[in-house]
């Protein structure tokens, strides 16, 4: 994918760069399948083919029924609809939310809107390491809870949360309450079983941090919940109603793509990305005064380390010049400090100096050791806070 041996691209939580043959599915789409998929002639049929394939593959991944999963605009969308396609229905019985305090902002801040609509929502915050207190959050499910929330693996740290117990839980506690998950760091890293996780009422994904486009995802709304969603705007009968607009049948089959190549090849990658971690965090133990706030359970793609003296922007710009490119955090948080890390209690210092490096495929050995060698050399080279 990467052409350029001087790019060390480190920050595929914030966005993947597109696989060349998801883009050349996506090219040959645009030029062929031009028909409206709804309409009725031979082109329109083929149009549709193409958005049922690449939703029997997102299926697959999933291990859930094709009907199951419909096709939307990106995580941030998927998000929304579960959170308040769920909650909206429910207020004839209930008034309260539950989700983690380590939400992406597009589900802390779906849920915080849903106050303005009469509801309570309780935001259970994670341990120090990052990871969840099972039992802390469902302490706060109670029959008055139409709606629970909580991510795969966080986008900051890469810490995985238990969700086949929290779907069991939540389902033990309050049958008639919806749990929705934020699997847009988890899918295709790791493997999602929704058979499995039978608890589970939805999950959203997105297209750009699996090597598809921005501008696409999807949201699997388990069969038996879907009369219970309402869509988020009115229109026409696509994705059978629940999010109408005519399809994106280019970057829906580019979807399709990159989630079969995704399932294909995640056991070999899984095996590189262990290695990439390792190698990192051995090079960082060698360095003065860095503090690792990623738990040990994380995912291998996410490290999240702080250096402890110098600010996160200062550091970004001074890999950016060597050509290492990583993040302070969330790139949905523009620069402010990590709410993430801010729920696990982490001081001050800690947040003002954190550094987020996220692996794909792509990436390489000599890449942690351009990282590496710009930290040792930034460390004595910056100014320190
Ligand atoms: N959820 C998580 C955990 C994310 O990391 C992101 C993107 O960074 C999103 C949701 C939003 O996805 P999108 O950028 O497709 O809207």
């Amino acid at each position: 994918m990467r052409t350029d041996p001087h790019l060390h691209y480190l920050d595929n939580a914030a966005t993947t760069m597109v696989d060349p043959e998801v883009a050349s599915v996506i090219a040959r789409a645009v030029q062929t399948l031009w028909a409206n998929p709804s309409s009725l002639y031979d082109p329109a049929v083929e149009a549709q083919q193409a958005i049922d394939t690449a939703r029997a593959r997102v299926a697959k991944t999933l291990r859930c029924r094709s009907d199951e999963v419909y096709f939307t605009a990106c995580g941030t969308e998927s998000n929304n609809m579960a959170l308040w396609g769920a909650a909206i229905p429910r207020r004839a019985w209930g008034s309260k939310v539950v989700v983690t305090g380590f939400e992406h902002p597009s589900v802390q801040l779906a849920a915080r809107a849903l106050r303005g609509e009469g509801f309570t929502v309780v935001e259970v915050p994670p341990e120090a390491d990052g990871t969840l207190d099972t039992a802390k959050f469902l302490a706060q499910v109670d029959k008055n809870t139409v709606l629970a929330a909580c991510m795969a693996v966080n986008n900051e740290t890469g810490a995985v949360q238990d969700i086949a117990a929290l779907a069991a839980g939540v389902k033990a506690r309050n049958a008639r309450a919806h749990f929705h998950v934020d699997a847009v760091q988890a899918w295709l890293r790791l493997p999602i079983d929704l058979q499995a996780w039978a608890g589970v009422d939805s999950l959203a994904v997105s297209g750009h941090k699996v090597h598809a486009p921005k501008g696409v995802g999807a949201l699997f709304v388990r069969g038996s919940q879907r009369q219970t969603l309402c869509p988020p705007y009115r229109g026409g009968h696509q994705e059978r109603g629940l999010r109408p607009g005519t399809e994106n049948t280019p970057y829906i089959a580019g979807l399709g793509a990159a989630a079969a190549k995704g399932q294909q090849t995640l056991r070999v990658r899984a095996r590189q990305m262990a290695d990439l971690n390792a190698r990192l965090r051995a090079g960082l133990a060698q360095l003065p005064g860095i503090t690792v706030n990623s738990p040990q359970n994380a995912v291998p793609e996410v490290l999240n380390f702080s250096t402890g003296c110098v600010n996160s922007q200062t550091f970004i710009n001074y890999l950016g010049t060597r050509g290492v490119y990583v993040s302070g955090g969330s790139a949905c948080d523009k620069g402010e400090p990590s709410h993430t890390l801010q729920a696990m209690g982490c001081d001050e210092r800690i947040i003002r100096t954190a550094l987020r490096v996220s692996f794909c495929a792509d990436n390489t050995p000599e890449d942690v050791d351009a990282l590496l060698e710009g930290l040792r050399a930034g460390l004595q080279e910056l100014q320190h806070i």
